[in-house]
């Protein structure tokens, strides 16, 4: 898959407080005291998470507290300043799309691990904003696709998995297939609307019932150029009053057209569904003309995707903890129900929540697998 990386140059937009501030560089402009307690927040929670393993989390030393508060309640107590909670909240939006008080604490350290540190999650230059895909990440799934021996089966969801002492058997609309073992790829959310046969364990089904999806709008504007590159900005803003949290220049690598693009995430988001598609275009599009002028308030093509309202994922960017998950029922998140497996992002060791963290998922369960049908009877593996 070729890469290119994202358009960064230039000046960048912070929003904070009700006061627009240019920057550039990797740190927004807070102020001395902000910007000391907000690095410092930074420092802590990356110190945090180095004692944090992201294949057991539960087993941290300090796992029971980190796990029986949120981050906004960490924020609270840690972060001196207001300016710097508003920021740190704004960063909890733009990479897990939740609110601060949503999520376990030990939930975000594990992330922050698994990621290699925070500026790792949060960067674009050295972090997990760097580089994109020619042609968009879906071409990850087509080309995938192109390589098995048959085609995927597409819009046919899997309804229920019953299993017995030899094989399992795989109910979705209009198939059924046997086979020895199973892989479930689904975010757990998703994965605990299949009916599954025997039922799952008590540990399996409550960890899915704590594991909800983040909720986020992403919103395109496509105009004829880049026009805000002449005025020397970025197209990168950073904001805690929304509607968008995060907006990125999301122009193809040859630069035109033109294509802004805003993350509306967590509370900004919630408050968006209720709203129609002109409702959403006449929230986010006057935010972008505040940041780039007129000419973005006039895109040729405005874009919404919203997640929640997808049928098959229901949020992203990925399911989250929240407090109490993961000391509770964590070692329930990998353990296989009989020959069913379980992959997905959010089983992952490095990179949870990410692309990166669904392919590892993906083969450390087909690892599982292999070594499982090693020891099983002959395959069965035929579909009717
Ligand atoms: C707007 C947005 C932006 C993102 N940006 C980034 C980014 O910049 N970088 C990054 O690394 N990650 C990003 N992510 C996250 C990334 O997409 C996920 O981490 C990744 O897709 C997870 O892969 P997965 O295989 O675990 O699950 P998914 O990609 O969710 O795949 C699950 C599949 O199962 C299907 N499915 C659901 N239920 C059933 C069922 N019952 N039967 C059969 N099939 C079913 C779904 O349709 C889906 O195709 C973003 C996600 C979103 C939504």
């Amino acid at each position: 898959m070729p890469t290119f990386p994202t358009h960064i140059t230039g000046t960048h937009l912070l929003r904070l407080g009700g006061r627009t501030r240019r920057w550039h560089g990797a740190l927004p402009p807070l102020g001395a005291a902000a910007s000391v307690a907000f690095a410092g927040a930074g420092w802590r929670l990356d110190r945090m998470a180095r004692a944090v393993s992201p294949e057991a989390p539960w087993l941290a030393p300090r796992a029971a507290v980190w796990d029986g508060e949120t981050l906004a309640g960490w924020a609270r107590r840690n972060v001196s300043s207001a300016r710097a909670r508003a920021l740190l909240a704004t960063v909890v939006r733009a990479v897990w799309s939740v609110e601060p008080g949503d999520v376990s604490l030990l939930h975000v350290l594990a992330c922050i691990r698994a990621a290699g540190g925070l500026q790792r999650l949060t960067g674009t230059r050295g972090g997990a904003q760097q580089d994109r895909f020619v042609g968009g990440s879906h071409r990850i799934a087509e080309l995938l696709a192109e390589r098995l021996p048959e085609p995927p089966l597409l819009g046919r969801p899997v309804r229920r998995i019953a299993q017995d002492d030899d094989h399992v058997t795989v109910h979705a609309d209009g198939v059924v297939v046997e086979a020895h073992r199973v892989i479930v790829a689904l975010p757990p959310m998703l994965a605990s609307r299949i009916d599954y046969q025997p039922a799952m364990p008590a540990g399996r089904a409550q960890l899915l019932a704590r594991t909800p999806q983040g909720t986020t709008l992403k919103c395109l504007a496509v105009y004829d150029t880049p026009f805000w590159r002449r005025a020397g900005l970025s197209g990168h803003v950073v904001s805690d009053e929304g509607p968008d949290s995060a907006t990125f220049d999301n122009s193809p690598p040859e630069g035109s057209p033109g294509v802004l693009l805003g993350f509306v995430v967590g509370a900004h988001a919630t408050r968006l569904l209720m709203r129609t598609p002109e409702e959403r275009r006449r929230a986010v599009l006057p935010a972008f003309g505040s940041w780039f002028g007129d000419a973005a308030t006039t895109p040729r093509t405005f874009l919404v995707g919203s997640w929640s309202e997808d049928e098959w994922t229901r949020g992203c960017y990925a399911g989250y903890f929240v407090p109490g998950a993961w000391t509770s029922f964590g070692q329930w998140l990998r353990t296989p129900h009989g020959r069913i497996h379980w992959a997905g992002t959010e089983t992952a060791n490095r990179w949870i929540g990410f692309m990166g963290g669904a392919v590892t998922a993906g083969e450390r369960a087909a690892d599982e697998v292999h070594r499982a049908l090693a020891s099983d009877a002959a395959p069965v593996g035929t579909a009717r």
